[in-house]
């Protein structure tokens, strides 16, 4: 698939289908994280979902993703399945989607914007503290997976697709920001461990 098809249809996934569900998420107390799965061969959606921590702290959005996959009775290969993440991963979702077989996976907030825009720390707080790792300390390509930012996959479209992306990029950060206002103003109530 050609990279310009890749990031846009990427950042429609986001805007189209993961965040309608996080602001449902969101509302009932749950965290901004989603997450989708994909096929490689023509980009449709498989599933979306969204964080889900107020049922179980281990329902991040990827976790819940992959939890309803696995409770299709139809399901491809992961071989065969594109991963996104709305977020860069947590140790917990990077081993997820490893032990579940991805060869890869895309993500559209980096680790330092879930700590610096969206005020959970905990991503790179675990990193550190149970790896010893400093931000950017895990190996991004390895013999599991190949990862990358969406922004990254966008950097060398042309200029008039990198401007499209752009506008839609801009538009989907003002949606999370909305609601990642909501989440921290709403959080004191809710029994998440790492809120
Ligand atoms: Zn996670």
């Amino acid at each position: 698939m050609a990279q310009p098809e890749l990031a846009g249809r990427l950042l429609d996934v986001i805007e189209q289908d993961i965040l309608p569900l996080t602001e449902k998420g969101v509302a009932a107390g749950n965290k901004v994280f989603g997450a989708a799965i994909l096929n490689k061969s023509d980009l449709s959606l498989v599933l979306a979902e969204t964080n889900n921590e107020t049922e179980n702290p281990l329902w991040h959005g990827e976790v819940h993703t992959l939890k309803r996959f696995y409770e299709m009775a139809q399901k491809p290969d992961t071989r065969d399945l594109i991963f996104l993440s709305t977020h860069e991963p947590c140790s917990m979702c990077l081993s997820a989607i490893t032990w579940a077989g991805f060869d890869n996976f895309y993500y559209f907030f980096s680790h330092e914007d879930s700590r610096d825009s969206f005020s959970i720390p905990h991503d790179l707080k675990i990193l550190k503290e149970v790896f010893l790792l400093e931000p950017g300390g895990y190996a991004q390509n390895n013999a599991f997976w190949t990862s990358s930012s969406i922004a990254a996959l966008a950097k060398d479209l042309d200029e008039a697709t990198q401007q499209r992306l752009a506008v839609q990029d801009a538009r989907i950060r003002d949606r999370y920001q909305r609601l990642s206002d909501s989440y921290q103003s709403g959080k004191n109530d809710n029994a998440i461990p790492l809120n």
